[in-house]
């Protein structure tokens, strides 16, 4: 579903992604894991296009994102075909960036109805029923503002929903919650996982997580991916000595 193909990306002198090559096959969940300022934000922003990467290329379904080779020369591709594969890809955000004067049935609905155009019976009918999912029925008319961090954040999970990715981007999406809030939100994830073949694309520090959900974890460092394997298999018998280290220092 996607493929990274030399992908580099530079913030002034700091290479935060150095040569990126991996793919990701539909209904992948990989976990990205790796130290602080490694790039795994970087990777999902420059899927949402939040980012722009100065070499390479990225592929979603075949389908050039930003950029394409062009008579050898690398180039931008024009706004509207990006917006079109961007379409593809949803986020969900540490923040949650919810519009906070909507209710929680208006936050869902706004891109379904401008952004895809959908009828707005359509569209509240679909988000009802991923309020069901993610356990909010009660809190379709509440301001979001009213809500709790972790209720905001599956609000934010099914609003992301809402546009019918392909991919789901999760960066950090507990780091902001109050433990207690955790775990129903990690709840709704796996029941998301386990009920859909959306791809994933995971950034977390939550390692029971990752492994209960993911399939594959790659690790990085030095803007590069310095390991790759099945959770069970990283988490418990890391090769490279960077990951032995990082995992000693989270675990
Ligand atoms: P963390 O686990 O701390 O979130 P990360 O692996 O997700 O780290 P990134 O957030 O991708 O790392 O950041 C990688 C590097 O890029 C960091 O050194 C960061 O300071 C730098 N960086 C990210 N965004 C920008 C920006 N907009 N301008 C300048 N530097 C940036």
């Amino acid at each position: 579903a996607i493929q990274f193909q030399g992908v580099g990306k530079r913030f002034g002198d700091n290479v935060v992604l150095d040569g990126l090559d991996f793919s990701v096959a539909k209904g992948d969940r990989v976990t990205l894991i790796g130290p602080s300022g490694s790039g795994k934000t970087t990777i999902l922003r420059l899927l949402m296009t939040l980012e722009e990467a100065n070499d390479g290329l990225i592929y979603v379904d075949g389908d050039c994102y930003t950029h394409e080779m062009r008579d050898g020369k690398r180039v931008a591709i024009p706004e509207k075909r990006r917006s079109l594969v961007r379409r593809r890809v949803g986020m969900v955000f540490q923040q949650f960036n919810l519009f906070p004067n909507m209710t929680v049935l208006e936050n869902i609905i706004e891109a379904p109805i401008h952004v895809l155009g959908k009828p707005k019976a359509e569209a509240i009918a679909s988000a009802e029923a991923l309020l069901d999912k993610v356990g909010l029925a009660d809190k379709r008319d509440a301001r979001t503002m009213q809500l709790s961090g972790g209720q905001q954040q599956r609000v934010a999970i099914a609003r992301a929903l809402a546009m019918e990715p392909e991919i789901l981007l999760l960066d950090e999406v507990t780091s902001a919650l109050d433990p207690e809030l955790v775990a129903d939100v990690l709840g709704v994830l796996r029941n998301i996982a386990e009920t859909t073949d959306i791809t994933m694309l995971i950034v977390t520090h939550e390692m029971q997580f990752a492994r209960e959900v993911s399939n594959r974890v790659l690790m990085f460092d030095g803007g590069k991916i310095i390991e790759e394997a099945d959770p069970d298999t990283i988490f418990t018998s890391p090769k490279h000595e960077r990951t032995q280290e990082f995992l000693r220092a989270i675990l």
